[in-house]
């Protein structure tokens, strides 16, 4: 990924449409339309230098409701970040879930999971679709993506990159990218980030904040980590620079619920606990007891649940437990 090869570079087709070097054009790849009729497409912002070089994705909302991943895109979009490439392609797709987008969901309509879905067939379930739109059209023409994603709904992620011990360049590019904290996560059957990696292609996923909720820190901290990767690959001018060091997690468990009742919790994401050290209390609706939790191991909390009534062994605080700091990539 960082040996300069050869970049093959000459017209690119995305969906029957032919986008030449120096060209910039917005695709739209339909998949199905919804039972109203309305013809739901995904919209593909295509910019291309006339200078050979890499071919990047950019993607948001695989889930529907990740919200702060499209945000993320649909800034980089709209701040022109994306449109004049000094080198190679780039392609933003701001939503790729339409369906569960205009549903606040994280699935399609029939509860399935598009990032389960990958590969894909074109004629099968609406998941299955979606996904096989990116498989046919995108992902072959990419050397490299970065696919942008929160927590799940009240599930907080402190902004954090994922990446699989099998694929050592999504390491080198989690470390450019720079974020608090990088993850060793292994590849889920098939995800997205699993399909790309057989097919020779390293996505970086990012994870920032909850489902269905703004978060100025995870949309910043996305914001910068793919510009300064995008600048690594000398596709734009400037990037932010990196200054602090990484926390890079080989090993993560979770805390949860000792009891169940109203959570207030005093410790949240991004913070360094030792064990035995309180992370919040438990408290009975009828106002007579008040019982702390306390962690059971020590470490960074990389993720932590909001809501406020939990049941016994809800999981609480998503802990990295080995780790050591690494410096940001060159
Ligand atoms: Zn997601």
């Amino acid at each position: 990924m960082w040996n300069d090869k050869d970049f093959e570079y000459g017209k690119l087709t995305l969906n029957k449409q032919t986008v030449e070097p120096g060209e910039n054009k917005l695709v739209n790849l339909n998949v199905a339309r919804l039972p109203s009729g309305t013809q739901i497409s995904i919209k593909a912002h295509v910019a291309r230098s006339s200078n050979p070089g890499p071919t990047v994705l950019i993607l948001g909302g695989v889930h529907g409701d990740e919200i702060n991943g499209v945000e993320i895109v649909r800034r980089a979009v709209f701040e022109g970040i994306l449109a004049k490439p000094l080198r190679g392609t780039i392609i933003a797709i701001p939503v790729l879930n339409v369906y569960g987008f205009i549903n606040f969901s994280r699935d399609v309509p029939d509860g399935k999971d598009v990032n389960r879905a990958f590969p894909g067939v074109s004629s099968g379930s609406l998941a299955s679709r979606v996904a096989a739109s990116l498989t046919k059209n995108v992902l072959p023409l990419i050397d490299l993506g970065m696919d942008f994603h929160t927590g799940g709904r009240t599930l907080y992620n402190y902004p954090q990159a994922r990446y699989s011990s099998k694929d050592p360049g999504a390491f080198e590019l989690a470390k450019v990218f720079a974020p608090p904290f990088i993850i060793q996560k292994p590849l889920i059957s098939k995800s997205l980030r699993k399909i790309a990696f057989e097919m020779g292609k390293t996505i970086l996923v990012y994870e920032g904040g909850e489902a269905l909720r703004f978060d100025g820190l995870a949309i910043q901290k996305g914001y910068e980590g793919m510009q300064r990767v995008l600048h690594r690959l000398e596709m734009i001018k400037m990037a932010p620079a990196a200054t602090h060091d990484i926390v890079h997690v080989t090993r993560t468990g979770w805390i949860r619920a000792s009891q169940s009742g109203l959570f207030m919790w005093t410790q949240s994401s991004g913070c360094e606990v030792r064990k035995n050290e309180p992370l919040g209390f438990f408290r009975d609706k009828d106002g007579l007891e008040e019982v702390i939790l306390r962690a059971n191991r020590s470490g960074y909390i990389i993720g932590h649940n909001n809501t406020p009534v939990v049941h016994q062994g809800d999981a609480l605080f998503h802990i990295g437990q080995e780790w050591e700091k690494v410096e940001p990539g060159p």
